[in-house]
């Protein structure tokens, strides 16, 4: 009795020790379908770099590609494993010099519907307040660069003064260009003119008109062609240099392979195929980084040549240190 009772009582033990039956496998919570916030660090010399993304949609590269070679799209497309529609990222970046933060482009804001809009929210998750934004500068006034500026009718950023170029304020503002514009062109006017507005209004829209430093470190370089007053703003800190370059690219599997395919948007279709193998190879050439409005998020990377006129991106290394 005495030793079936002892018998008994180490199995009991050993029982509650063992792991649980294993059960059969299934799904017990459901899917997110969402994604971590979409900020990114990245510092460059004194300088805080923060990508900022506003959202994402599906662009039609098949029919907004102009000039590749038959099935180069489908092609070149098919090689990064993607097909049109393609996700295309809509990419603005912050900089925190120290005295400064400075935005550069908004992204879509409401003008894109619902596949914009993000940015404020991702600008809280990385730890700022729209108020405390001293200058915006865009590279150029298309919707999706200039709409993140408004909300509800309303002016985004209580402080910030914008600026832009003088060629591109002076075509996109003006009503006698819209009148001539292709009618695909006429929500690019409308936009522009809508959600600046209440800062022409407040005095907070400014002009540069040629090359200029606008900030301790911080450039603007005009390069026409996406439009007519496009422009890039290099950033150098420490001996770092980070150039942002707009629109440089809206299709990196197409255009990186033949920088040659141009977009249905660009004002000039050749000033713009030439401005991108001019900065392309500069950047191969002299290794600085990139921060694009419409490569992969966070849309940081390198250029590097692979010769024959084409080139390669090289997305920066995902890093927590930041
Ligand atoms: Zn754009």
């Amino acid at each position: 009795m005495r030793s079936y009772f002892f018998v008994t009582a180490a199995a009991a033990v050993l029982m509650a020790m063992a792991p649980p039956a294993v059960q059969p496998a299934r799904a017990g919570a459901p899917q997110a379908h969402a994604q971590a916030p979409g900020f990114y660090r990245y510092s460059l010399g004194d300088y805080e770099v923060t990508a900022l993304l506003d959202g994402t949609h599906g662009v039609d590269v098949d029919k907004l590609a102009v000039g590749a070679k038959p099935g180069e799209v489908e092609r070149l497309l098919a090689r990064s494993h993607m097909t049109s529609p393609v996700e295309g990222m809509i990419n603005a970046f912050l900089i925190n010099t120290g005295d400064k933060l400075i935005l550069i482009d908004t992204g879509a804001g409401e003008l894109y519907g619902k596949d914009g809009g993000l940015l404020l929210a991702n600008l809280a998750a990385a730890g700022y307040r729209p108020d405390q934004i001293d200058e915006i500068y865009l590279t150029h006034l298309h919707r999706d660069h200039v709409g993140g500026v408004m909300l509800k009718g309303q002016a985004v950023f209580p402080r910030a003064v914008i600026h832009a170029s003088k060629r591109d304020a002076d075509f996109w503002l003006d009503d006698g260009n819209r009148s001539k514009a292709a009618p695909f062109l006429g929500p690019m006017f409308d936009g522009a003119q809508q959600v600046l507005a209440p800062y022409i209004a407040q005095g907070r829209f400014r002009t540069f008109s040629e090359n200029e430093e606008v900030a301790p470190g911080i450039r603007a370089i005009l390069s026409p062609g996406h439009t007519p007053g496009h422009a890039y703003y290099a950033v150098e800190s420490k001996g770092q240099k980070l150039l942002i370059w707009g629109d440089t690219v809206h299709f990196a599997p197409v255009q990186f392979e033949d920088p040659a395919v141009a977009i249905r948007y660009d004002s000039d279709d050749k000033a713009a195929i030439a401005a991108r193998q001019s900065v392309f190879a500069d950047a191969a050439a002299k290794g600085y980084l990139i921060a694009a409005a419409h490569i992969s998020f966070p849309g940081l990377g390198y250029v590097r040549d692979a010769g024959a006129g084409r080139f390669i991106w090289t997305p920066v290394n995902y890093s927590l240190n930041r």
